[in-house]
């Protein structure tokens, strides 16, 4: 017998459809919020591995042009005050752009790109430093990076509550980790609908907000100390640049801008039930969706008209088996 995909987050098997575009479906969990595509597309490590070596070059005119390279020094400039030794890590570093601003400016970083022709290009034009495979994958050394960045990765990520754990595991004591990522509950969305391209759920197979990027965190023992969010999109037609003004400012404070960003630190003494598990898997000490002695992270959960029954998962999966079957060792 086949079963529903657990939520990454906590685990639950209760989910509602919430969205439907190119014969993919987005899917709610019942218990904490979290949007995520169901079913899955067959092998998400070659859709991505397509997509990205395809558009390839337009990453390399894009991530290295003087514009973004003065875009990623801007944010670089942010970071400073979480400097330390200067050891930074990109997941999802595509091309290396990034990375080279960061070594302009006297970081030490290191990228983690698993599209091999994307790691290549930036080990080969640039001398940077990228090991071309997924976080799980690299084999860092534990506590070694005093910052760790991603930008536009959680959103393709299988499971982004075990690479946030791998991040949890290599940062340094009192490390930061910035996380920026597609945001399902922006104006944008609302207004656009399911044309909203952001919204693909065969390479989008997550879609948080502000709790459940905040849930991510927390679940790999973080604590969260700053979310924002930023970027609206609004539909053509009268007012359209004092529309998009007014909602951009008001995004800043609703948290409802196009991408969510989620700053958290690693405490000094990190949870033992993690250091138990390695962090590497799911664990299920922390309540579902919670953090001990706090209200349960999700409060503004919409109500959902389409839910699927059991027997509608049962046929939509079909003979597909479960994706994933690890369990805390701890
Ligand atoms: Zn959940």
């Amino acid at each position: 017998m086949t079963e529903m995909l657990p939520c990454d987050i906590c685990g639950g098997l209760d989910a509602c459809s919430v969205l439907q575009k190119d014969g993919g479906t987005y899917v709610r969990c019942a218990g904490c919020g979290f949007v995520y595509a169901w079913p899955r597309p067959d092998s998400v490590e070659d859709v991505n591995e397509e997509y990205f070596a395809q558009t390839l070059e337009e990453y390399v005119r894009a991530s290295f042009s003087k514009k973004r390279q003065r875009r990623y020094r801007r944010a670089l400039r942010r970071f400073a005050a979480f400097r330390g030794s200067g050891r930074l890590l990109e997941v999802g570093c595509n091309v290396g752009g990034f990375l080279k601003a960061a070594r302009d400016l006297g970081w030490d970083p290191v990228g983690v790109e698993p599209v091999a022709p994307c790691a290549r290009y930036g080990r080969q034009e640039f001398g940077l430093e990228i090991i071309p495979a997924t976080l799980d994958r690299a084999e860092l050394e534990a506590e070694i990076f005093d910052f760790a960045y991603s930008n536009a990765v959680f959103e393709h990520l299988p499971s982004p509550c075990s690479v946030m754990a791998e991040i949890a595991r290599v940062l340094k004591p009192g490390g930061v980790v910035y996380t920026k990522t597609v945001n399902f509950d922006s104006y944008t969305r609302e207004q656009l609908g399911a044309t909203w391209k952001l919204l693909a759920p065969s390479g989008h197979l997550c879609l948080f907000n502000a709790e459940t990027l905040s849930a991510v965190c927390r679940k790999a023992g973080l604590e969260v100390f700053r979310v924002e969010s930023n970027g609206v999109r609004v539909r053509k037609g009268p007012f359209e640049s004092l529309r998009k003004g007014a909602y951009s400012t008001l995004s800043r404070f609703t948290l409802r801008g196009d991408r969510i960003i989620v700053w958290a630190r690693k405490p000094d003494r990190f949870p033992a039930t993690h250091a138990l598990c390695g962090g590497r898997e799911r664990c299920r000490e922390t309540p579902a969706g919670t953090k001990r002695g706090t209200k349960p992270i999700v409060s503004r959960t919409r109500r959902i008209s389409t839910v699927i029954s059991r027997d509608d998962r049962r046929q939509r999966m079909g003979d597909r088996p479960p994706l994933r079957t690890e369990k805390c060792r701890a």
